[in-house]
Order: structure tokens, then C-alpha cells, then sequence
């Protein structure tokens, strides 16, 4: 695909090689570098949302998010690329000053609609309700969270040179990246997510629905330590390691999401959690425009 999405960008890009030193091979795969606002792994969730869209000739997408949401960013650059409109259910009132989040939605076309805390939960969880409120809209359920969302992210698999893994880490969300990722891993792959919201008993069950869905048997883990005190949290230490991590290999992450993961990946090797000649692969799922909610100077990037 033309305008400005770069699937070619995708590297992977070794952060750990095994020696003598190293008794793993710890490895990232760039879907940051996809494009600045359509990132990581939205582009992949997005993506058979989209083609729906387009086949059933509907005139637009409308979703739901935060005031900071990495997928009300993605829904609206995607539609405004692909001539579509789009409409964005936006959690809580409408502020004074709106988020650069929500400006570079509103500047991509997007209609902003802001539902108050209250009735959001009611709305995100009625799919069919809000068809009939958007008629010539394609739906597209918080955080892509379905079946055409796990679907293309299966898609990431497809990379050259991921096959050879045996761990693959992400952090998850509603889990529908993760989902995707079990639903296409080969037997020898474990799959692993890093939950960023403090232990969603939901969580478990939500990707087991979806893999249900499509009659798929997966195992797949998920750690539930690495949340620093649940969605959006985080401390000094995530911060410094971010800093850290940037400064030693060159990838910039995001404090709501592959902070979390790389920290995670890093204290698991520190600890011994894989045995000896492990090839691990993270999962960079973007996120990067997220840190605009950070005081400037936090970060070193
Ligand atoms: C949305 C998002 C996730 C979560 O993905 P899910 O499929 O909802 O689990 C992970 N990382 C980043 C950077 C995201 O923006």
C-alpha cells in the first residue's frame, strides 16, 4: 500500500545475540516504524475491518476510545487514506484543550462524539446498537477487539525470519493481537503477553472466545506482573528503563504498552525464565504518539 505506510520498514533488530555472554537471542520486530499514527499493530487489526468496509460500500468506520487512544488515532488516519469518514465515540466530556491525540483525529476528519463515563461502558459493549445509530458505518468494536481484528493480526507472522522464534512476546490490550498471533504461531512457538492492565480476569476469556471463533485450540501465556499498577500507570524505574533502552539500541517504546513488554522481556532474561539458546522475539507494537500525554523531559527521545 501506497500513502505513507511502510510494511518494507519492518525490521527486526537484535537487542541481545547470543555468545558466550548471553545464553539467549532476544530480538524486535519494528511495527513501529509502519507509520506515525496508523502503528504497530493497529494497522494489522484495522486491516479486514477495513476491506469490509469497502466491500459492503459503506461510507465510513466508527469506533471508541480514550482521550489518548493509539486505535481512535489509527481508525482515523486510516479511514481519511482510504476516502472514507469516520466517526469517534470519545470517552468523557468534551475538554476545554483536546489531547494531540484527538487533534490528529479531528485534523484526519474525524467526527468527535464524547460520551459521557457512564454510558460508554453501555455503548462499547452494544455493537449492533451503534450500527443502527451510524447507518452506512462500519463498526469496528473498542480496540478492534473481533474477529476480522485477530485476523489480520495473525498477519504478522507473515514477516520473514519470525518463523525461527520460539518465544514470541506482546503486550496486551483487549488481547485481540495476542489472539491473532496464537491463532497463526507454528507448534514449536510460544506466544506470551504482557497485560498492561492490572490483572483483567477478563482477559484469559476474551482471547479464548475470539480463538473459539474460529474453532482454534492455542495455548498461549500471559504474565501478569508487569502492569506497574494497571492502564496508563507508571514509576520511575519504567521511565529510566525506557531511557535506557532507547539510549543502548536505538528503539524508542511507548510508557502504556512496549515500555511494559521490553521491561518485562529484560527482567524475565535477567531471571532465567528461558532456557539456554532461546531465540525470543518482541513484538514492537507502536504506540509512540501515546508519550505526547508525558511531561517533556521525561524521555530522552
Ligand atoms: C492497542 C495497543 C496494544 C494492545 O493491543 P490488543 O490487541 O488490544 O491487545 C498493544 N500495544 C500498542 C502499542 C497498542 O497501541
Amino acid at each position: 500500500m501506497n500513502n505513507g505506510i511502510n510494511l518494507q520498514n519492518c525490521t527486526i533488530q537484535t537487542v541481545i545475540q547470543q555468545n558466550s555472554d548471553s545464553q539467549v537471542n532476544w530480538d524486535v520486530l519494528r511495527l513501529d516504524l509502519i507509520h506515525p499514527l496508523i502503528s504497530g499493530n493497529k494497522y494489522f487489526k484495522l486491516k479486514y475491518y477495513l476491506s469490509d468496509a469497502i466491500k459492503s460500500g459503506q461510507k465510513g468506520l466508527v469506533s471508541f476510545g480514550g482521550a489518548w487512544s493509539n486505535h481512535i488515532a489509527a481508525v482515523a488516519v486510516t479511514a481519511k487514506l482510504n476516502g472514507l469518514s469516520s466517526i469517534g465515540l470519545i470517552r468523557g466530556e468534551e475538554p476545554a484543550v483536546f489531547s494531540p491525540t484527538l487533534e490528529n483525529a479531528r485534523e484526519a476528519g474525524m467526527d468527535l462524539k464524547f460520551i459521557s463515563r457512564e454510558e460508554y461502558p453501555l455503548m462499547n459493549r452494544d455493537p449492533t446498537k451503534i450500527a443502527g445509530l451510524f447507518p452506512g458505518y462500519q463498526v469496528i468494536p473498542e480496540g478492534g477487539y473481533g474477529e476480522a481484528g485477530m485476523k489480520g493480526a495473525a498477519e504478522i507472522l507473515q514477516f520473514e525470519g519470525v518463523q525461527q522464534y520460539d518465544y514470541i512476546f506482546v503486550a496486551c490490550g483487549t488481547g485481540t493481537t495476542l489472539a491473532g498471533l496464537a491463532y497463526a504461531a507454528e507448534e514449536h512457538q510460544v506466544i506470551t503477553g504482557i497485560p498492561v492492565l492490572k490483572n483483567p480476569a477478563w482477559e484469559e476469556k476474551a482471547i479464548d472466545d475470539l480463538l473459539a471463533r474460529v474453532k482454534k485450540h492455542a495455548g498461549f501465556t500471559l504474565i501478569n506482573r508487569y502492569h506497574f499498577g494497571g492502564y496508563a500507570r507508571f514509576n520511575a524505574e519504567l521511565l529510566h528503563f525506557m531511557n535506557d533502552f532507547y539510549n543502548s539500541y536505538g528503539i524508542p517504546t511507548d510508557f502504556v504498552y512496549t515500555g511494559k513488554l521490553m521491561f518485562a522481556v529484560n527482567d524475565l532474561i535477567i531471571n532465567n525464565y528461558f532456557p539456554a539458546g532461546s531465540r525470543i522475539l518482541a513484538i514492537h507494537s507502536g504506540g509512540l504518539q501515546g508519550n505526547r500525554s508525558l511531561k517533556p523531559g521525561k524521555l530522552s527521545f
